[in-house]
C-alpha cells in the first residue's frame, strides 16, 4: 500500500469501528482526536498557511498505528470472506498445517493463492473493493508476483499477462511522466535565466515553468495520480495527452499554430520531449519570438481547459489575436513601440523558418 496514513478515510474508519461494536461515545472521541489536526507549510524556514485535512491519520501520533490496524483488518476480513466462500484458497506450508491466505506487516501485505486465473481475479476484486472503501491504494511500483516451482510455464505466463494488463495503463502513464520531465540541471539553469528575463505575464512564466517540469495537469499526469480514468486525448482521440501533446501536437493545437509563424519550426520538433522542445525553442528564437510562442502555448492550454470543461473554445485565429492583445496590454506601460501590430504581423505572417 502507498502512503497509508495519509489516505485513511475518516468515514471508513468510523464504519469499521461501528461494525466492530465500538460504542458511539468512543467513536466520537476517536473522531475528535483525528479531525482536530491542522497542517502548516514550512516555506523558507517559516510556518505559513493552515490547511484543515478531511482524511488521513497523523504521523507520529501514538493512536495512529492502532487506528490504521482497524482499517487494515477490514482487508483481512475481505480475504477471509473470500476464503470462506471458496473463491480464494490459501497456501499450506506442509501437509496438515493450516491454510495461510495472507500475512500483513504494517503496510506490507503478502497474499497467497492457488495459481489459477480465478484466484487472481478474486484477489484483484478484493483489492479493488478495499481501495474504493478505505481510500488506500496498492503501490504497483513495489508489488511483485512469485510462483512456486510447481507452477507450469503456461500458467505463469497467463497470470503475468493478467497482472500486466492491470499495470500497463499505469506504467505507460508513468513512463510518459518520467521521460517528459526535465532532468538536466545545466539546461535548466540557462533556460530558467532566459525565462525569467522575458517580458510576459508572471502567470504565463509559471505555466511554462510547469511545462518544463511536467507538473501541468495533463491527462497523463492525472492518470498517474488516479484522478483521470484514461490518458487518451479527449480533443483529438489520437494519442496519450502529455503536456507536449496538449500544447503542440494535438490536432486542435495544430490549428492554432497554423495561424502563427512558428508552425513550420515546431513541426520539426515533433516527437521530442516537452523540455527538449522548450530548450530548442529558447536557443533558436529571438526574445520577442520566444515571448510570443510562450503566450500562444499558454493560450492553447487555457483553450483546452475551456473546451474540456464547458465544450467551448475560441476559433484558432481569434485565440491568436486574443493572446497578442493580452501581451500588448501587459507591455503597455513600458513599451513606447506600437507592439500589437508588429507582434500580430510576426505571429500571423512572421519570418520564414524553412
Ligand atoms: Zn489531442
Amino acid at each position: 500500500m502507498s502512503k497509508v496514513y495519509d489516505r485513511v478515510e475518516w468515514g471508513f474508519l468510523r464504519s469499521v469501528m461501528a461494525k466492530m461494536g465500538f460504542p458511539l461515545r468512543w467513536m466520537e472521541l476517536v473522531h475528535d482526536c483525528i479531525s482536530t489536526s491542522t497542517l502548516g507549510f514550512i516555506i523558507n524556514g517559516k510556518v505559513l498557511g493552515e490547511v484543515v485535512p478531511s482524511r488521513g491519520l497523523r504521523q507520529g501520533c501514538p493512536l495512529s498505528p492502532y487506528l490504521f490496524l482497524l482499517c487494515a483488518d477490514s482487508l483481512s476480513c475481505l480475504i477471509r470472506n473470500s476464503k470462506k466462500n471458496g473463491n480464494l484458497l490459501g497456501f499450506r506450508c506442509s501437509k496438515g498445517s493450516p491454510l495461510v491466505s495472507h500475512l500483513f506487516f504494517a503496510d506490507d501485505s503478502l497474499l497467497f493463492c492457488k495459481a489459477t486465473v480465478g484466484s487472481c481475479e478474486e484477489i484483484g476484486r478484493v483489492l479493488n473493493v478495499y481501495e474504493k472503501g478505505s481510500g488506500q491504494m496498492v503501490n504497483l511500483q513495489k508489488s511483485n508476483i512469485t510462483f512456486s516451482p510447481n507452477v507450469t510455464q503456461g500458467m505463469r505466463a497467463n497470470i503475468q499477462a493478467m497482472a500486466y494488463r492491470v499495470r500497463s495503463g499505469y506504467r505507460l502513464a508513468m513512463k510518459e511522466r518520467i521521460l517528459e520531465a526535465c532532468s538536466d540541471p545545466s539546461i535548466d539553469q540557462r533556460w530558467w535565466t532566459r525565462l525569467s528575463n522575458l517580458n510576459i505575464p508572471p502567470k504565463v512564466k509559471k505555466f511554462i515553468w510547469k511545462c518544463c517540469y511536467n507538473v501541468v495537469h495533463s491527462l497523463s499526469n492525472l492518470y498517474v495520480r488516479k484522478v483521470a480514468g484514461s490518458i487518451l486525448c479527449q480533443r483529438c482521440q489520437k494519442g496519450a495527452e502529455s503536456v507536449a501533446h496538449a500544447v503542440w501536437w494535438c490536432d486542435k493545437a495544430d490549428l492554432v499554430w497554423c495561424k502563427t509563424a512558428f508552425w513550420g519550426r515546431l513541426r520539426r520538433f515533433k516527437g521530442l520531449r516537452c523540455y527538449e522542445v522548450l530548450r530548442d525553442l529558447a536557443e533558436g528564437l529571438k526574445k520577442e519570438e520566444l515571448e510570443a510562442v510562450y503566450m500562444v502555448m499558454w493560450g492553447v492550454w487555457l483553450d483546452r481547459n475551456e473546451d474540456l470543461h464547458s465544450g467551448r473554445c475560441r476559433p484558432a485565429a481569434a485565440l491568436v489575436d486574443w493572446v497578442v492583445g493580452l501581451l500588448k496590454e501587459f507591455r503597455r506601460p513600458e513599451g513606447p513601440y506600437s507592439l500589437p501590430l508588429w507582434l500580430l504581423r510576426l505571429l500571423r505572417y512572421g519570418f520564414r523558418w524553412m
